[in-house]
């Protein structure tokens, strides 16, 4: 690619496939993201490669397409961005904006993480690795996200919501990542827990 790829001044990824969601609102007072959190999910579970995750988020599931989509109904979240099994990035919400995606969590005593985060959703689970073309966006994402916001720190979903959730789980590779994105090890305050 001849043109790097960068986070615009809108906070839209320009590598990214856009598919704007309702499910935002602005960011507290304005303040920039410092956390970056990263997480699984799969829609049905376990299922890859559907479209179900962008109509979830975009608030148009259908919800007698499946019997796990039953406890979904009403539901209102999003994330800024998911990268699927290919690498394939969407981006739902600018990042300069507030998704809903952390819920109920805390990093390191600051609450309300959705305030000052941007949420990663990596298409898998918690019972398989994920792909190499997953991790090589992920650093794509990561580094572009360091370069345009004062970007502290990465965590988990179950490290901000720990006994509630578990994603992005165990097969996610954190020392990989944090070798991919050459950011110090103070960015990853969780990495001695894996
Ligand atoms: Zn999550």
């Amino acid at each position: 690619m001849s043109v790097t790829a960068l986070i615009d001044a809108d906070g839209w990824y320009t590598a990214a496939h856009r598919l704007p969601s309702p499910n935002f609102e602005a960011r507290p007072g304005g303040i920039e993201p410092t956390l970056i959190v990263v997480h699984n999910i799969s829609l049905p579970p376990d299922e890859f490669g559907g479209s179900a995750i962008a109509e979830f988020f975009q608030n148009r599931l259908d919800h007698d397409a499946h019997p796990y989509y039953d406890h979904l109904r009403g539901m209102r979240v999003s994330s800024h961005f998911v990268i699927h099994r290919d690498g394939r990035i969407e981006q739902y919400v600018s990042c300069n904006e507030r998704a809903w995606h952390a819920g109920v969590s805390s990093f390191l005593g600051r609450e309300r993480c959705n305030d000052f985060s941007v949420g990663i959703e990596l298409e898998g689970s918690d019972r398989c690795a994920f792909e190499d073309a997953q991790y090589a966006s992920l650093n794509d994402v990561v580094r572009a996200l360091t370069r345009r916001y004062p970007i502290e720190a990465l965590a988990g979903h179950s490290d901000i919501a720990p006994g509630r959730k578990t994603d992005p789980g165990p097969y996610f590779e954190w020392p990989r990542l944090q070798r991919d994105t050459q950011l110090p090890l103070q960015y990853f305050p969780y990495l001695g827990d894996v």
